[in-house]
């Protein structure tokens, strides 16, 4: 059995297979992720990136893989009844792709009765897959602060204003608001994964500075609540 249709551009890059065996019964859609990082993989492995500066070290070249292997086995075995779709999602890094395959028209004709995937774990035995009941990944978002202010010669400070201060108080506060624990629903964990003041030179009295911060919950409601912490403290901190 060939795929029925070969959807593309999907919510961007999106690629879905449609095997339809033309009867009744549910639509099942297994789906791997297509984007990489700009990251430069440095190893010798027969599977290392061929671009420079950017590689699938989150693992989507291997979910691919396993995806394009259940196309195959598909094929040779065709499903009884129903529909499978073979979803490739674009951009999952950064949260858009999968909202906007769902937003795109065209997935209106693949809805899904049940959609599954998986995801690569570092350290488990090979051929082994794991599970278990309940939530497994939390919802993430990337907070970016941005604070400007004005600069000045390291000789004058007074003359402009400098970020620092705020983002010195940021960090901690930031830190405080999320300290991980056990994945309960009142889970919550901040991660500082960038901090830059100013410019690397000793002649100026920064006058811009960014944070970047992840946020990690168990579910929607907690993340709202979270984000609206974060933004509170961070325009607390830049008045
Ligand atoms: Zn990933």
């Amino acid at each position: 059995m060939s795929p029925t249709r070969i959807l593309t551009g999907l919510g961007g890059h999106g690629v879905a297979a449609v095997f339809d065996t033309g009867k009744d019964g549910p639509t099942v859609l297994f789906r791997a992720e297509l984007d990489g990082l700009p990251i430069e993989e440095r190893n010798d492995i027969a599977w290392s990136s061929l671009t420079n500066g950017k590689s699938h070290v989150c693992g989507h070249d291997g979910h691919m893989t396993m995806l394009l292997a259940l196309g195959r086995m598909i094929s040779r075995q065709p499903v009884a009844c129903g529909r499978v779709i073979l979803m490739f999602q674009p951009a999952e890094e950064d949260g858009s792709g999968a909202k906007a395959v769902v937003a795109d028209p065209a997935y209106q004709e693949i809805q899904a009765d049940w959609a599954f995937a998986i995801h690569i774990l570092p350290g488990r035995p090979f051929g082994h897959v794991s599970t278990c009941a309940g939530l497994i990944n939390c919802a993430s978002l990337g907070l970016k602060i941005k604070l400007g202010g004005k600069t000045a010669h390291a000789a004058d400070p007074e003359d402009g204003i400098s970020p620092a201060q705020a983002v010195a108080e940021l960090i901690p506060a930031l830190d405080a608001l999320g300290q991980g624990g056990s994945l309960d629903a009142n889970f919550r964990l901040v991660t500082i994964t960038h901090v830059k003041i100013g410019e690397p030179s000793f002649g100026v009295a920064p006058g811009e500075a960014e944070i970047f911060a992840t946020l990690r919950t168990t579910g929607d409601e907690g993340m709202e609540h979270l984000e609206t912490m974060a933004r509170t403290l961070a325009v607390t901190a830049a008045e």
